[in-house]
């Protein structure tokens, strides 16, 4: 296929993305950089190389094969593994990603991030978890990075995994034209939708796109009836404060369509690694997460409109409380 797109990972064992159990499938590339991103490696379309500095000996093995000489020379162990140093092992801006280096490595400590995977292949991991799924209500979701970025793909996935009788959910930040979202919803059963900020201006600074294309696509998608769970990650000194909260939740009240639930995602910070590995200086490392309780108080401004509300996303707990 066409523009096929890499898979940074498929995750077994999800409470939170979706009814039951659920088996995620995460696609590289994002057309959004949201700041707080909780997974960066899957916003680029490319293979990236992650460096984990706890694994790594400083043996110099990785040196020799590079062919743009973007790899540091070892330095003592105890220099480079010192907390809070800013060592990277490779140079990234003269890295061309060729991954001579991860196979020279014996410790694991290059990796490369992405892999093309048919939707063959994928649909097998998944059917893996199928006895889950019966007994749980769960299914497939399909995650990013941004599937929609990969229409013809994402399409083509969710309609293999309903053919094998499959649940499907789609999480999209809803950054696309209205004809690719149409496209790709068709054959979800649920749609995760997120919501980051209602003000255009606030939302541009941390996500590097305004939000109006994301509004309207969210007010026709709930004119179709499809069924919408609207996902808000809640992130410290962003859209922490009641006003977003108020306006978001007048918001979605006033859609033509009905919101089946609100999930407040509170901020974390569990991505801290990742960023280190690919050489990223993350603008929240010294952020702490966010308390779930913190958000009991917002999300009685939703549940006050009217919707229905959770904290965490846990959807199989909140199946099993309501005795589903
Ligand atoms: S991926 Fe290639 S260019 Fe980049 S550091 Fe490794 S060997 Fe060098
Ligand atoms: S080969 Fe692996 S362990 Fe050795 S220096 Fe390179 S990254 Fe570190």
């Amino acid at each position: 296929m066409e523009n096929q797109p890499l898979i940074t990972e498929i995750q077994r064992f999800s409470v939170n993305d979706g009814p039951g159990i659920r088996t995620l499938v995460f696609l590289k590339g994002c057309p959004m950089r949201c700041s707080w991103c909780h997974n960066p490696e899957t916003q680029k379309t490319y293979p990236e190389v992650y460096w984990k500095k706890r694994l790594c000996v400083q043996c110099g093995a990785c040196l020799e094969p590079c062919p743009r000489d973007a790899i540091n020379p070892p330095i003592p162990i105890k220099l480079a593994q010192e907390e809070g140093s800013s060592y990277q092992k490779i140079i990234r801006d003269r890295c061309d990603r060729c991954m001579k280096c991860v196979n020279a490595c014996r410790y694991d400590a290059l990796a490369v991030v992405g892999k093309r995977m048919s939707i063959d292949e994928i649909l097998t991991e998944v059917e893996k978890d199928r006895p889950f799924y019966d007994n749980s209500g769960g299914g497939l979701t399909l995650s990013g990075g941004e599937p929609t970025m990969h229409a013809e793909f994402s399409t083509a996935l969710l309609a293999a995994a309903k053919e094998r009788g499959l649940h499907t959910c789609l999480d999209t930040n809803g950054f696309c034209s209205w004809e690719t979202l149409e496209k790709v919803v068709k054959h979800a059963d649920i749609v995760l939708f997120d919501l980051k900020h209602m003000d255009s201006a606030a939302h541009e600074q941390e996500t590097g796109v305004k939000n109006d294309r994301i509004l309207k696509n969210l007010w026709r998608l709930s004119k179709t009836g499809a069924e919408i769970w609207v996902r808000i990650p809640v992130v410290p000194g962003f859209n922490d404060t009641l006003e977003f909260h108020e306006a978001a939740a007048r918001f979605l009240a006033g859609l033509p369509g009905k919101i089946s639930r609100v999930d407040l995602l509170p901020f974390h910070n569990w991505c801290q690694d990742k960023y280190g590995w690919l050489g990223i200086d993350w603008k929240f490392k010294e952020t702490e997460a966010l308390e779930p309780a913190l958000l009991e108080i917002p999300a009685e401004v939703y549940r006050k409109e009217g919707l229905p509300t959770t904290i965490g996303g846990s959807g199989f707990e909140a199946a099993e409380a309501m005795g589903a």
